[in-house]
């Protein structure tokens, strides 16, 4: 069986690694979001990517849900006594390395995707994974502070600002511009199911079906679609998603984060079980629904990440059935 995942950072890989438990044979291919990659003390740090090869390989502060294991903070400190920022901006000693191995490579002229590659090589994730895109992307954040309206980088309104103000617009800058990394529309061509894990709606699998080609590439590829609510009880699981739901007009439940996506591309879409009385209005708009278990609540087992998956794997299979 062949599966496609559009994954963000921690949501995205806590279910991948549910997902290989569930099928250990299936050939699993993850579409990574580098909308939230930024530029820092002259190196390019893809969090959403490393996130997901740290998670599959091993390597992952699983307390924090990014980050490397073990790691300790002497280079940060460093620069910080010659007054070098940012500050807010948590990277550690070992994942310095990742990010400088990255760098020299795109640098002497590899592409994301061939660079994503090769840093796999070390931490062997059990999928492949490619950037959405070797083009730059970097998702900002229209806000206003002190009755200026301006926009700042998505990691300076996550990790600085904490979402504490109101996201006016989220915008997917040079995602227009952009084309899918090689291998992307092939991996979903050839899908036998495509699943949207509790990943970010908007800055993580929003950002990537803004890559032009790749929506239309999953609304074509007649197989299932299946996604799972990262939203629980009206309420984000971890983070912030309210906030960039609601710049892009959309309520923080299940449901509408369903109807966002659309029966368009999205054939089943699977809550939580507190979200059951949610089960008939997204069916009433056209997408196959369940409510089961929707929390990852021992992330480094993964056990219910894989329960998770299971159901996902059997609400495709029902919508496949129903097709004929
Ligand atoms: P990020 O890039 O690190 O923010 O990660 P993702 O975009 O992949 O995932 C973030 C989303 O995962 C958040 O909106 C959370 O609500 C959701 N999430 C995290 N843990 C869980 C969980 O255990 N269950 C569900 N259903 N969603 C979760
Ligand atoms: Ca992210």
């Amino acid at each position: 069986m062949r599966i496609v995942v559009l994954a963000g950072g921690i949501g995205g890989a806590r279910f991948l690694r549910g997902l290989k438990a569930a099928a250990p044979d299936a050939d699993i291919t993850v579409i990574g979001n580098t909308g939230d990659d930024i530029h820092l003390f002259g190196l390019k740090v893809c969090p959403d990517l490393d996130t997901v090869m740290y998670t599959l390989g091993g390597g992952i502060n699983e307390e924090q849900g990014w980050g490397r294991t073990d790691e300790t903070f002497q280079v940060k400190s460093e620069l910080a006594a010659y007054g070098v920022g940012p500050e807010w901006f948590g990277l550690g000693d070992r994942d310095f390395a990742t990010h400088i191995v990255r760098t020299q490579m795109l640098g002497a002229g590899y592409p994301l995707s061939a660079v994503t590659e090769a840093l796999c090589d070390r931490w062997q994730p059990g999928v492949r994974l490619i950037p959405m895109s070797d083009d730059r992307i970097e998702t900002h954040v229209a806000v206003e502070t002190d009755g200026e309206r301006k926009a700042v980088h998505f990691q300076e309104y996550w990790v600085k600002l904490r979402a504490s103000v109101d996201a006016l617009a989220v915008v997917p800058v040079g995602a227009e511009q952009a084309k899918p990394a090689p291998g992307v529309l092939e991996a979903i061509a050839e899908a036998d199911v495509v699943i949207f894990p509790p990943s970010n709606p908007v800055v993580s699998i929003g950002t990537i079906l803004a890559v032009p080609g790749i929506r239309e590439a999953i609304a074509e590829a007649g197989v299932p679609v299946v996604g799972l609510s990262p939203i629980v009880g009206d309420a984000p699981v971890r983070g912030m998603a309210d906030k960039v739901l609601a710049a892009v007009g959309v309520e923080a439940s299940a449901a509408a984060v369903a109807e966002h996506y659309g029966s368009g591309l999205l054939d089943g879409w699977l809550v939580d079980t507190v979200d059951a009385a949610a089960v008939e209005r997204i069916e009433s708009a056209g997408i196959r629904c369940r409510a089961v278990p929707l929390l990852m609540t021992d992330p480094e087992e993964g056990t219910a990440a894989a329960a998770m998956a299971r159901e996902a794997l059997a609400l495709a299979e029902e919508v496949r059935e129903v097709r004929g």
